[in-house]
C-alpha cells in the first residue's frame, strides 16, 4: 500500500495541484483530501501540470479519522514545535526509513495542515508523532506543497538505502483500534474517579499519545483492552461497578 499524503482543509485549490505534482516527481502516487475548501477546481487543475492523474484519483474524505483508519503509523506535520505534549519530533530525513518500513508492515500517512493555522490538537490526536521540517528559526512556515515536496524528496531518498523491515507478527494496529482503546481506557478511568484536576481531554490525551508513541501492535492492544475489561469486570463483581 503506498504512503498516504492527506491535506487537511486545504484552502487554495493551487496548493493541491502543486502538492499533485511534488508527489508525482517524487515517485508517490497517493493523495487524500480532508475536506477541501474547493475541489475539483481549475487551479489545482493548472498546477498539476503533467500531474492531473493524481488529482482524477485522489480521495476525498470529511474527516481526518476516516482518511487514517487503517494506517499503523501516522505523522503529523507541524512549522511550529508543539510543547503543550511531549511529542517524539523527527525530521523528515529520520522519518522516512521509518515511513517505508510501516508501508510494508501495513500502512504508513503523513498529514499536512491548512494553510493558515495548520493541524489541530484533535488532528494531532490521530498521529504517532510530529514531523518538523527544519528551516529558518525566524520564518519556519513552508508553502503547504514544498512542504509535501521536501517529505518526499527525503522517502525517495530513503527507499534504496531503507533496511527490509523485519516480519512483525502482528501488523501495527490501524487508527481505529487505537481510537476504540482511547475511549475504553476512558471509561475506566471515569469508572475508578481517576480524572484530570484540570477537567476536559488532557489527561485521556496525553496518556493516549504514549499508545501512539509505543507503535502497538493489534496483538498489545487487545492485550491493553483485557486489562481493562478485568477491571471493569471485578469493579462488577465487588459491587462498585455500573
Ligand atoms: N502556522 C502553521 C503553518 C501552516 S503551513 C503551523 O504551525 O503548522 C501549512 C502546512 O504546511 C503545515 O500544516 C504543515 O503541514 C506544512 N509545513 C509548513 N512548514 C513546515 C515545516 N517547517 N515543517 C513541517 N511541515 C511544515
Amino acid at each position: 500500500m503506498p504512503i498516504r499524503f492527506v491535506l487537511v482543509e486545504t484552502r487554495h485549490p493551487g496548493n493541491i495541484g502543486a502538492a499533485a505534482r511534488a508527489l508525482k516527481t517524487m515517485g508517490q502516487s497517493e493523495l487524500w483530501l480532508v475536506a477541501p475548501a474547493a475541489f475539483p477546481h481549475a487551479e489545482a487543475t493548472a498546477l498539476a501540470s503533467g500531474a492531473d492523474d493524481l488529482l482524477a484519483r485522489a480521495r476525498v474524505v470529511p474527516t481526518l479519522a476516516e482518511a487514517v483508519a487503517d494506517c499503523g503509523l501516522v505523522l503529523g506535520t507541524s512549522a511550529r514545535l508543539r510543547t503543550q505534549y511531549y511529542w517524539p519530533v523527527e525530521s523528515p530525513r529520520a522519518a522516512a526509513p521509518r515511513l517505508l518500513a510501516a508501508e510494508r508492515a501495513g500502512g504508513a500517512a503523513v498529514v499536512f495542515g491548512t494553510e493558515r493555522t495548520g493541524l489541530s490538537n484533535a488532528d494531532f490526536d490521530l498521529c504517532h508523532g510530529l514531523l518538523h521540517i527544519p528551516a529558518n528559526p525566524e520564518y519556519e512556515s513552508l508553502n503547504l506543497a514544498q512542504a509535501v515536496q521536501i517529505v518526499a524528496y527525503e522517502i525517495l531518498c530513503a527507499g534504496d538505502a531503507a533496511p527490509r523491515a523485519a516480519r512483525r507478527l502482528a501488523p501495527l494496529a490501524p487508527v481505529e483500534e487505537l481510537e476504540r482503546l482511547r475511549a475504553h481506557l476512558g471509561e475506566v478511568l471515569e469508572e475508578i474517579d481517576f480524572t484530570d484536576r484540570r477537567g476536559g481531554p488532557h489527561l485521556l490525551r496525553r496518556l493516549a499519545r504514549i499508545f501512539g508513541r509505543a507503535g502497538l501492535d493489534q496483538q498489545e492492544v487487545n492485550i491493553l483492552r483485557g486489562v481493562l475489561t478485568a477491571v471493569q469486570a471485578r469493579r462488577r463483581r465487588a459491587g462498585s461497578g455500573p
